[in-house]
This record gives C-alpha cells, sequence and structure tokens, in this order.
C-alpha cells in the first residue's frame, strides 16, 4: 500500500465560493490515492462563534451574529451548488443544533467546555460544504468527523492529544476508508474519552494534519497559505522578506515558539519523529516551490524576525526582604503550567521575577489572584513582543527605535523585546 498524503487548508484557503473552486483544482491536479483533506473553519468564522460565545457569555443578544454566521455559509453554497442540493438542508440542520447549544447556561465555571462545544461547528460546517462540493465535481470521497479519530484529554480548549487512543482510532476509523475514497476531515478538533467535543488550540488544524500524518506514517503533509512558504518576518508587518527554500525541522520549531504564525507550534515534532516532511506552499501561486520543513544539515543564519501582539509583562516581586530563588520561579511556573500559559520572554533579578505571557480572557486574573500573597505584583498591557533569530545590532537599533522598550534580552543567539508604541 502506498504512502497517504495529507493537505492541509486554513480558513482562508475557504473564505468564499472563489476560494473553493480554487482549493479544488489545486487537489484536482493532485490527486492521489491515499490522501486525506484537513479543513479548517470558513475565514474569520472562528472569531465571530467567539464573539457569539462572548454575546452569550454578557447576557448580550446574539442570535443576529448566528443568523449572519449561517447566511454566510448559504451564500457561500449558493455559488457553488445547484438549489436543489441537499447541502442547504445539511447545514441548515447544522446551524439549528449549534443554536440548541447555545440555549444551555454559560458561566466563567464551564466557560472553556462550553467553548469547546460551540467552536466546534465552524470546521463541521467548512467541512460538510467541502465534502460536498469535491463529490460533486465528481471526485469520490467521504466526510469523516474528526472528533471520532483524534482523542484527547478534558482540557478544553487547548486539549492534549491521547496519542495511543487516536492511532487505535485512526486504524479503525480512517484506515478502512482511505484506500477507496478522499479522506475530507476537520482540523482544530477533537474529543475527550467522554466523547465531548474539544479543540487543541486556535489555529490547531496544522497540528491535526500533523497527527493524523504520524498516525498514517504519511509520505509528506502539505500546508496550503496565502503566503509563499515560511518567509524571515511577516509580510504583512515587515519590509524585504526573504523566503526559505527549505528549513531544518527544530529551525522551524523555534520560530513557531517565538510566535511565528505560518504554522502552529505544535506540528513540527511529531512529522520530524517520524521523518515526515512539511511543506508549506501558496494557494495563490500552487506551482511556486514554497518551503519544505525537513532535516537539514546546515544552520540557518538568516536573521529571522517575529512579533507577537497583545503582551502582557507581569513583574513578581518578593515582599520579604529575601532574594528570588528557585521555590519562587517555581511557584511562579506551577500556576503558570496549571493556567496553561505559555511564557514568551522570562526574566529574573534578585528581587523579581519577570513574564511575558499572552494575554489571555481571565488567566490574568486567575494568576494574579492566585499569586498576589506571595509577591507584590505589577503588569502592563498591550506590549508588543519582538524576537529576532540571528540578529545583528543594526536590526537591534531598528527594532527599538521610537518604542517605550519596558524589557529586552539578548542571548547568544537571540534579541528579544517587549515594548509598547511611544504615545508622542
Ligand atoms: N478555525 C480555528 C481557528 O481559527 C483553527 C484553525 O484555523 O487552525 O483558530
Ligand atoms: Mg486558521
Amino acid at each position: 500500500m502506498s504512502k497517504a498524503i495529507v493537505f492541509k487548508f486554513g480558513g482562508a484557503s475557504v473564505k468564499d465560493a472563489d476560494s473553493i473552486k480554487n482549493l479544488f483544482n489545486i487537489l484536482f491536479k493532485r490527486l492521489r490515492n491515499p490522501m486525506v483533506l484537513v479543513v479548517s473553519a470558513i475565514g474569520k468564522t472562528t472569531n465571530a462563534l467567539e464573539e457569539i460565545l462572548q454575546a452569550k457569555f454578557n447576557n448580550d443578544a446574539y442570535s443576529l451574529k448566528c443568523s449572519i454566521l449561517r447566511s454566510h455559509h448559504m451564500t457561500i453554497c449558493e455559488s457553488l451548488f445547484p438549489r436543489d442540493h441537499d447541502v442547504f438542508l445539511r447545514l441548515d440542520s447544522l446551524f439549528d443544533s449549534l443554536e440548541g447549544q447555545l440555549k444551555n447556561e454559560l458561566s466563567s465555571l464551564n466557560y472553556d467546555e462550553y467553548y469547546d462545544q460551540v467552536i466546534v461547528y465552524g470546521e463541521l460546517a467548512s467541512s460538510l460544504i467541502l465534502q460536498a462540493y469535491i463529490e460533486y465535481r465528481q471526485v469520490s470521497s467521504i466526510w469523516i468527523d474528526a472528533r471520532k479519530v483524534i482523542k484527547t484529554n478534558s482540557d478544553f480548549r487547548f486539549a492534549k492529544v491521547s496519542w495511543n487512543h487516536t492511532q487505535d482510532k485512526v486504524n479503525e476509523v480512517l484506515l478502512p476508508w482511505i484506500q477507496e475514497k478522499l479522506v475530507v476531515t476537520q482540523g482544530f478538533i477533537g474529543s475527550d474519552e467522554s466523547g465531548k467535543s474539544t479543540t487543541l488550540g486556535r489555529e490547531g488544524s496544522d497540528f491535526s494534519a500533523a497527527i493524523i500524518a504520524s498516525c498514517l506514517d504519511a509520505d509528506s503533509v502539505t500546508i496550503w497559505k496565502d503566503v509563499a512558504g515560511v518567509l524571515n518576518a511577516d509580510p504583512k508587518k515587515f519590509k524585504n522578506t526573504r523566503k526559505f527554500e527549505e528549513l531544518d525541522y527544530h529551525e522551524a520549531a523555534e520560530l513557531t515558539y517565538y510566535g511565528a504564525s505560518v504554522i502552529h507550534p505544535k506540528t513540527i515534532k511529531p512529522l520530524a519523529n517520524k521523518h515526515i516532511p512539511l511543506y508549506v506552499k501558496s494557494f495563490v501561486k500552487p506551482e511556486a516551490s514554497g518551503t519544505k520543513i525537513h532535516k537539514v544539515n546546515e544552520p540557518n543564519t538568516v536573521p529571522c524576525i517575529v512579533m507577537k501582539e497583545n503582551q502582557v509583562l507581569v513583574t513578581f516581586k518578593v515582599t520579604d526582604f529575601t532574594f528570588i530563588n528557585e521555590s519562587h520561579i517555581h511557584s511562579v511556573y506551577e500556576k503558570l503550567e496549571f493556567l496553561k500559559l505559555k511564557v514568551n520572554l522570562l526574566q529574573v533579578s534578585g528581587i523579581s521575577i519577570s513574564i511575558v505571557i499572552d494575554d489571555d480572557i481571565f488567566k490574568l486574573d486567575r494568576l494574579l489572584d492566585s499569586l498576589s500573597d506571595r509577591f507584590q505584583i505589577k503588569y502592563n498591557k498591550n506590549l508588543f513582543l519582538i524576537t529576532i533569530k540571528n540578529p545583528n545590532q543594526k536590526m537591534i537599533k531598528r527594532m527599538v527605535r521610537d518604542k517605550v522598550v519596558m524589557l529586552e534580552q539578548i542571548t547568544r543567539y537571540s534579541f528579544q523585546v517587549a515594548y509598547k508604541l511611544s504615545t508622542n
């Protein structure tokens, strides 16, 4: 049996009817057997669902937002299918059940679990449309519910994969089909032991593709994006960017760790472990080479810049005339781990620990509450964090120009600065 290939299409590649047609053309030219397609929610849908949840949480009206989302999906279908196609009924009943879900009570206590039960509808809807369209264009395919395949623990919103269980489910649910049909499934979503929906963290569809590829021992994974490949900086934020033809697994993983949003951070490891190459290619220019991530022997020396927005700098200062020791660091890290907060920058001085983290709903408050008896805590919100790998002095100077630097750190491999924009 030949090895499978896995294609992952993100939200931008299914954002409207023309994009879905373009996706189909890319796929049609590259059809292979066996093949799995992993698709994210239609562009902006996950954000729209988050807004619906937020409105519900605040006891504001949300039904108009639901109707807009439903009709957005319907309008896309109107340009893809004849009026009497059953996709319309299927989509309608999917949105009915989303609205049913939203009738349940939501509070800050069940927020994460509730979030996952609602947010999965984005991927369910996009994959339903895509598979129906592929079938309509006469390619034999099957829609598979990723929640029957990707098994996780119950850490809602940030679920951890149960690898053995997932491997069994891939064998049981996916393998019997992949010889016969193109498999279309969802990224980002899974389910826990009791069958409740879970998600793998925002932008987690890349990771889903890697999980499936790893369990299938696939030949390759291709992530189709609206950029040319992996670049040394985000072209929307920086000028004169360079695209990598190839990149080592380690380098790619490190860039994603610092926040390069081109690939989800967890994607690389399962692929590297099985030596499965990852291609990042443009769905706008599908014939162009893109970037191949695999084992590369030469280290990369090109400076790479990653910028993260919406950061919080939190400083924990000891109050009892002692100096920072391992137990202080341990207590901060224990809480961060508990709250699933990742530290983007850490700096320790004699009397304080400073961290830069993403500003995540509720979590900052919980962090402050749980450590306020041990430390005097100060924080600054709305910061930016820039990381430069392989920096040079000129770049460092340019990066901090006209900015209010809050924290800065230089190591032999990298430079990091947390700053706010100067107000004058
Ligand atoms: N739809 C999800 C998100 O927007 C997952 C993904 O796009 O990978 O975060
Ligand atoms: Mg996405």
